[in-house]
């Protein structure tokens, strides 16, 4: 199916339910911010088709932490380049739409039993902005992010999903953007996808699709394959935690389902 085709299936959806949608999105490269590829296309158009949030809760891939789930409570989140090596023009890049610092607070609470606490030193990552300036190019609706704390495995990150569920009958936009397969030590430029590539990428969508999510965070059962597509698992996890955001009542789309440089899955997913 086209990214046409499904988004006009998913305008269908999302005129069907007042209930906000959950995006997970494979950011890929961070130049995708900037230049016109089939990706950003896509992200552009998807911020059409999508309903308008009154904020937009996102967990990136980008920031980290140990111990605890911080959430962004400034009132105007910075842009952070969390690059190297890469053009001017990247680092040139702004995205200052305001922060949601009361739903942001609510959102501490919400996450009490999951050790969460509020934060104002971290801003959008470019996990965050690189996708957000495609989708809400206006930088004007509210936005803040959600930290993924490493102390944590895979189970836990889909709880954080599920505890965040109710917030989509607020108006609030639960975007996780990351990788469902990103291992940069194999990445080749001109290259087809590794056949392990593919092969988790296949698995992952086959098992979310079947909702047996808890295929998808069992680390023994995906082993050696777990392993080869996320050497380090920060790009996996907020898959699993927009994954656990939706209930066996929404409709699963998928988009962006291609292998860039070998080794990273840029495929996204939808909840409507
Ligand atoms: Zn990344």
């Amino acid at each position: 199916m086209s990214i046409v085709q499904s988004l006009e299936r998913l305008k269908e959806g999302l005129a069907a339910s007042d209930r906000m949608p959950v995006v997970f999105l494979g950011h890929g490269s961070p130049m995708n911010a900037i230049e016109d590829t089939p990706y950003s296309r896509s992200w552009e158009a998807l911020g059409r088709a999508l309903p308008r949030p009154q904020a937009i809760l996102v967990v990136s891939a980008h920031w980290m932490t140990r111990g605890s789930t911080l959430v962004d409570v400034s009132a105007m989140p910075k842009t952070i380049h969390d690059f190297y090596g890469f053009p001017q023009a990247l680092f040139d890049q702004q995205y200052p739409a305001p922060g949601a610092p009361d739903i942001a607070k609510e959102v501490v609470s919400l996450l009490a039993s999951h050790h969460a606490e509020g934060d104002d030193t971290w801003g959008l990552d470019h996990g965050a902005w690189s996708v957000l300036k495609w989708l809400y190019p206006g930088a004007d609706v509210p936005v803040f992010q959600l930290s993924l704390d490493m102390t944590k495995d895979l189970p836990h990150h889909l709880e954080i999903g599920r505890a965040l569920r109710a917030l989509r009958d607020r108006g609030v936009l639960i975007l996780g953007s990351g990788n469902v397969v990103h291992n940069l030590r194999a990445m080749r430029f001109d290259a087809p996808a590794y056949d392990w590539a593919e092969e988790f990428d296949l698995t992952f969508s086959d098992r979310l699709a079947a909702g047996d999510l808890a295929a998808l965070t069992d680390r023994a059962g995906m082993g050696d394959l777990l392993k080869l597509a996320h050497p380090t698992v920060e790009h996996y996890l907020p898959a699993l935690t927009v994954a656990g955001a939706a209930d066996a009542s929404d409709r699963l789309t998928f988009m962006n389902a291609s292998i860039d440089i070998a080794s990273v899955s840029m495929r996204s997913f939808i909840y409507t």
